[in-house]
């Protein structure tokens, strides 16, 4: 039973979430989320531009109907029939609406589909206007905003619309290339075609609560493998833990995130001249005099307190407006590696660092701080998106090692590890590491290769740990505090070998007994050694980069007499 007002237009809508009979209005002003169970309800490509845009500033793109019928295709009804009635039941020319509008305050190129019109198939006209909504934000050198609603191609225009995959692709790599940032956001539902396109290639992927996503549709995975399929199958959370999103963020909150995402990373690069002063070669070390030189085996000790601040507590404090992303977008999330977006003293950022925990249960839940492969492909994508997108790149390192598990060797521990060293090695940005804790081996250096590589005064950095070097070399694991002080693997003793560069001084006693006060260092070094490398053209900082690790090939017989 539904009313209907003069207009019209029901009065009342029957939820299909919780069959909840809801006031149309009441619903409107909820954002078409159902008050009582919150299902967030489809919404059309006019209503979705309204609830994301500032007030007034939507300039569409185009509003003529492009006529396409490439193969003259008829089913029980032709094509064109199909085409006109979705044009009179949307009141829109196609499955897409497009054009540019400012959110919260930045400037972007907007293209939303209508799931509504042919199932938001993706058609030639509507990859047409997809590109041409990313031919217009790279004129316009400003972000492409993507929102994806479909049943993947549209079989009507037969391998035609196949190809519109490969189109709106060029077109998503040509702001790739430009540095100019595409953020999609799922919704229910994204398949097929455009979910294997631009739906996941974009730098950042978004799911709206409640969305779906996948290539093959439920009903044909059922029918293919014959297996029931798990609970949440392809929902925003399965998405989410399986490292396919970045976020799920929930309808009233998606403006205000994109807002921010956009003012984050939007902006192109300012040019960098490098005609300033250069900064000192990054290969001088500094020997604070408060790094003394503590006995090894008592810092190792140190670097492992679980009270030592973690890299999401240097996010609450060191830094600002930390957006964590996720996933490594092959399948996994991995909860030992954390990073994102955040500002340092007003300067954006990509912030990425292991994350251990100051209880049991959290250093469970986390690992032990020890990245899977997921966990350094999550690292290799924000480092990579960050050189994209100009900006800086901040790694905090804290790690035992790399996961030792059977499920890592499968999944090609050895050569995630090194793909991210080789990736660092020559990532167009400034990369600045700091060794919060503990360094364990080729896990730290995976996060670790850097313009400057700082070190707090009671962290370790080490090719082995203590008891596994004691277990190899010496004949038991009592033999660890020794084999501690013969790795050299204490602040000091590595800025004299000059694998780091500077020495973060601790507060009285520890880390641990002021975490404030720590952060404030940490902040204070950071600035210190950060922005004189935002002054250096990228080729140079590169080159420097691999100076500074190529004259690690060659015996430094000097400093290994000095730091004997
Ligand atoms: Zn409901």
């Amino acid at each position: 039973m539904t009313a209907t007002a003069p207009s019209g237009e029901t009065l009342w809508s029957r939820c299909g979430g919780c069959a909840a009979l809801l006031y149309r209005k009441r619903l409107r002003r909820n954002l078409d989320v159902c008050p009582e169970c919150g299902l967030h309800t489809r919404l059309a490509a006019p209503e979705r531009v309204s609830q994301l845009v500032d007030p007034g500033s939507f300039r569409p793109l185009l509003d003529r109907a492009v006529e396409v019928d490439p193969i003259g295709f008829v089913d029980a009804l032709p094509y064109l029939h199909r085409l006109a009635a979705a044009r009179a039941d949307t009141g829109l020319p196609e499955a897409v609406l497009c054009g540019t509008a400012a959110i919260g305050g930045s400037r972007c190129a907007l293209a939303v589909m209508d799931f509504r019109f042919l199932g938001g198939s993706l058609g030639c006209a509507v990859g047409e206007l997809i590109t041409c909504a990313a031919e217009q934000a790279l004129e316009a050198g400003v972000p492409l905003v993507l929102v994806t609603a479909s049943g993947g191609a549209r079989m009507q225009e037969g391998a035609l619309s196949l190809m519109q995959m490969a189109t709106v692709s060029q077109a998503m790599a040509g702001l790739r290339e430009a540095g100019l940032l595409t953020v999609s956001v799922l919704t229910d539902p994204t398949y097929g075609g455009v979910a294997a396109s631009f739906a996941t290639s974009a730098d950042l992927v978004l799911a709206e609560s409640g969305a779906r996503m996948g290539f093959a549709g439920p009903r044909v995975i059922r029918q293919v493998t014959g297996r029931h399929l798990p609970e949440g199958f392809q929902t925003a959370e399965f998405l989410l833990r399986h490292g396919q999103v970045d976020m799920v963020v929930p309808r009233h909150a998606l403006r205000a995130r994109l807002a921010a995402l956009l003012a984050a990373t939007g902006r192109r690069a300012p040019k960098r001249l490098g005609v300033t002063a250069p900064p000192p070669e990054a290969t001088r070390p500094v020997h604070p005099s408060r790094a003394s030189d503590r006995d090894a085996w008592e810092t190792v000790r140190l670097a492992r307190h679980p009270g030592r601040p973690t890299t999401l507590d240097y996010l609450e404090t060191t830094f600002d407006g930390f957006t964590e992303l996720h996933g490594d977008r092959l399948g996994g999330d991995c909860p030992a590696v954390v990073g994102g977006l955040a500002r340092l003293d007003g300067r954006h950022l990509m912030v990425i660092g292991h994350q251990k925990g100051h209880t049991t249960a959290e250093l469970a839940a986390r690992n032990f701080g020890m990245a899977t492969p997921a966990g350094h492909r999550k690292a290799l994508r924000l480092m990579r998106l960050a050189a994209r997108l100009g900006l800086p790149v901040v790694t905090l390192v804290d790690t035992p090692g790399a996961d030792p598990g059977i499920e890592a060797e499968e999944h090609g521990q050895a050569a995630a590890i090194a793909e991210n060293i080789l990736t660092l090695s020559v990532l167009p940005t400034p990369v600045v590491t700091v060794v919060t804790g503990e360094g364990g081996s080729g896990g730290a250096l995976a996060l670790a290769v850097a313009d400057r590589v700082l070190m707090l005064q009671h962290a370790v950095y080490s090719v082995i740990s203590p008891e596994g070097c004691a277990a190899i070399l010496w004949p038991g694991r009592t033999a660890a505090p020794q084999a501690a002080r013969a790795l050299r693997l204490t602040a000091p003793d590595l800025c004299r070998l000059g694998v780091v560069d500077e020495v973060v001084p601790e507060p009285d006693g520890s880390a641990a007994d002021d975490p404030e006060a720590t952060a404030r260092a940490v902040r204070r070094a950071l600035l210190a050694n950060l922005l004189p490398l935002l002054e250096v053209p990228a080729v140079t900082l590169v080159q420097r980069r691999r100076r500074r690790f190529r004259r690690f090939g060659a015996a430094r017989a000097g400093a290994r007499a000095e730091a004997r």
